[in-house]
């Protein structure tokens, strides 16, 4: 059983690399953003508590995200382990996981701010089937449409300019300094996050001490 955190700052590839990692280890990836934007889509109670920080860049209240990482983590679908994307955020959330969870390893995807913003403002998601694209480096065949559905392209809500300087304060001031708690704790790698995917892949599982991609 293997149970991983990855942090970054938007844009430094969480998602991807988890998505990367999760389906060779069959581990279950879990997106705190990801179950918030779910609600939110399906205008659900929590959706409407968490839709107006989400959209502002700012970090939704400790109570709620915890709520939804233990009820998510009781499920206990994750026989082989999981990879926790987007939590911890806070010195709080990282005491509370600390307190309740064994971690094997923290997966540090480091870019800097100006990379983050240039990634961030390209980024597009298919309207329909989530696919993501990036204008810089992945894009659609036919401009505006996904490629896989037809789908609408569309920017995340929480893309704008504004949002992005939140995010990216948030992460300066919250999140980044908590790898220090961890780094006491627990087995931080810090990768760097500027090259291609697959190079970045295989350096942190280089540095995690698991075999090469498949
Ligand atoms: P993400 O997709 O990980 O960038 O998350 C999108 C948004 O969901 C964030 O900008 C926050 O508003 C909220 N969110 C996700 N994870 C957390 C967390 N651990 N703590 C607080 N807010 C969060």
């Amino acid at each position: 059983m293997r149970k991983y955190v990855i942090i970054g700052a938007q844009g430094s590839g969480k998602g991807t690399q988890s998505l990367l990692l999760a389906r060779d280890l069959d581990l279950v990836h879990i997106s705190v953003g990801d179950v918030f934007r779910w609600h939110v889509q399906n205008h659900t109670k929590l959706g409407a508590q968490v839709r107006r920080a989400m959209a502002a860049g700012e970090l939704v209240g400790d109570d709620l995200v915890e709520g939804v990482v233990r009820d998510r983590l009781e499920q206990h679908d994750w026989n082989y382990g999981f990879i926790i994307d987007g939590f911890p955020r806070s010195r709080r959330q990282a005491e509370f996981f600390l307190e309740s969870y064994d971690i094997d390893g923290v997966i540090h995807l480091d870019l800097p701010d100006d990379e983050v913003r240039r990634r961030v403002l390209a980024r597009r998601l298919c309207s329909e089937c989530g696919m993501d694209y990036n204008l810089i480096a992945d894009r659609p065949t036919q401009e505006g449409r996904c490629d896989v559905c037809g789908g609408e392209l569309v920017a995340r809500e929480d893309d704008t300019e504004e949002a992005v300087t939140e995010r990216l304060r948030n992460y300066r001031e919250k999140t980044a300094p908590i790898l220090e708690l961890f780094g006491r704790k627990e087995y931080v790698v810090t990768v760097d996050a500027r090259p291609g995917i697959d190079a970045v892949q295989r350096t942190l599982r280089e540095k995690l001490g698991l075999p090469a991609p498949r």
